[in-house]
């Protein structure tokens, strides 16, 4: 008997399972449409200018790297807090935002994982359904129990907004209930703000605990319109966490940089909190890495670098739109005669596509057209040299 003889083979990550799928793919013609990276229109991961003059500036000062402080590099908190909350805002001026750098928007969903499993062990959490697959296995390892609340019916191919609300309001008390700030993964389905101020209400009412994930701020319709929602939830006067994301509005997604925010009631609890968060933080990892975040805090905070990134972002923006109009089209000129117009409706870089497991899986393996099972594509993969063959090939399986 070995140590380790018990252990048994974890199933592959669905998602990362699909890259090394496709990796091994001979079809001359195959698309990843499997993963959630944003690709430009020559079908590569594009490296911002922003970025690219931030590290360029970083290089002609060099600095020796020491550790950061246990809360990340204290510049780029502040730009974080200014971004996702407004520099305007009480909550800020007040000093009542606990931020913390995370190693991406999973390090800042995971560090408010730890936290609030302290602060109250008998919690459940509920995730949509479906939600981001990483949400249920990320909150069940930090010890909850994950349930979901309704929010997409394949049936109607639309959002359950009644199902939502009625779930949210049997939750009891305490409950952690994770929210995709925008850009919904993975159906691409968003509710409107109307729809949040509903949401906000039974959440108040129901003293559930609002943990907003944002990973795709800017993706949706902009910088400032992405960020309002948080800005509705402020205004309640809640407590509540924030998780930030900066993959993919900077292409950055291997230098993993994010942030977790805590608004809290006072500048005082602010200031507990913080040093409750900085515990996960030490006995995790002790202290981000410097580079990811130095090049952001500089982007953010420069005049110019900052247009340059609103620019580049808009335009991603941009294409992401553009390629689902033409995807819309293309699905009716390969003779696709359902109506597809539900795929401009949906937002960010994702797309359910309504296809079921069996054509998924025809798609793959007669096509090379990589997707999740779920029926998911990434819009975001699209480009003009790759759509029309995606089209043709959906429309074969349908
Ligand atoms: N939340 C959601 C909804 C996501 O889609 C992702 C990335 N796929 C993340 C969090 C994690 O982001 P990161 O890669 O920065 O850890």
């Amino acid at each position: 008997m070995s140590l380790f003889s018990a252990v048994e083979m974890a199933p592959r990550d669905p998602i990362l399972g699909l890259n090394e799928q496709f990796a091994a793919d001979t079809n001359p013609n195959k698309v990843n449409l499997g993963v959630g990276v944003y690709f430009d229109e020559n079908g590569k991961l594009p490296l911002l200018q922003c970025v690219q003059a931030a590290e360029k500036a970083l290089m002609d000062s060099p600095k020796p790297r020491g550790y950061l402080p246990i809360d990340g590099i204290a510049a780029y908190d502040n730009a974080v807090k200014k971004l996702v909350f407004g520099a305007e805002s009480d909550v800020y001026k007040a000093g009542r935002i606990a931020t913390v750098q995370g190693l991406g928007g999973t390090g800042g969903l995971k560090i408010g994982a730890d936290f609030l499993r302290h602060l109250n062990p008998n919690a459940k959490v509920l995730i949509s359904d479906p939600s981001w697959e990483n949400h249920r296995a990320l909150f069940t390892q930090a010890g909850f129990k994950v349930e979901t609340y309704r929010y997409y019916n394949a049936g109607t191919r639309s959002l359950d907004f009644d199902g939502m609300l009625a779930d949210l309001k049997a939750a009891a008390p305490g409950t952690v209930v994770v929210l995709h700030a925008c850009c919904h993964n993975p159906t691409g389905y968003d509710i409107t703000p109307a729809q949040w101020d509903q949401v906000i209400e039974v959440v108040k009412a129901g003293q559930l605990t609002p943990f907003l994930d944002m990973a795709y701020q800017g993706f949706a319709n902009g910088i400032a319109e992405d960020g309002a929602v948080v800005g509705k939830f402020v205004a309640t006067g809640m407590d509540f966490l924030v998780s930030t994301s900066f993959s993919k509005s900077f292409s950055l997604y291997g230098e993993r940089v994010g942030a977790l925010s805590v608004v809290c009631a006072s500048k005082e609890e602010a200031a507990k909190v913080l040093s409750q968060l900085k515990i996960m933080i030490r006995t995790n990892y002790s202290n981000p890495p410097t580079h990811g975040g130095a090049v952001v805090a500089l982007v953010l905070e420069d005049d110019k670098l900052r247009a340059q990134w609103e620019q580049e972002l808009g335009a991603m923006r941009t294409r992401i739109k553009a390629m689902r109009q033409k995807l819309v089209e293309g699905l009716k000129a390969a003779g696709v005669k359902q109506d597809m117009g539900f795929i401009t409706t949906q937002i960010g870089m994702f797309s359910y596509s309504g296809l079921s497991k069996d054509q998924m899986v025809r798609l793959r393996n007669e096509f090379g057209v990589y997707g999740t099972d779920s029926g998911r594509m990434c819009v975001a993969a699209l480009n003009d040299k790759n759509i029309d063959y995606v089209c043709a090939s959906i429309a074969k399986v349908m």
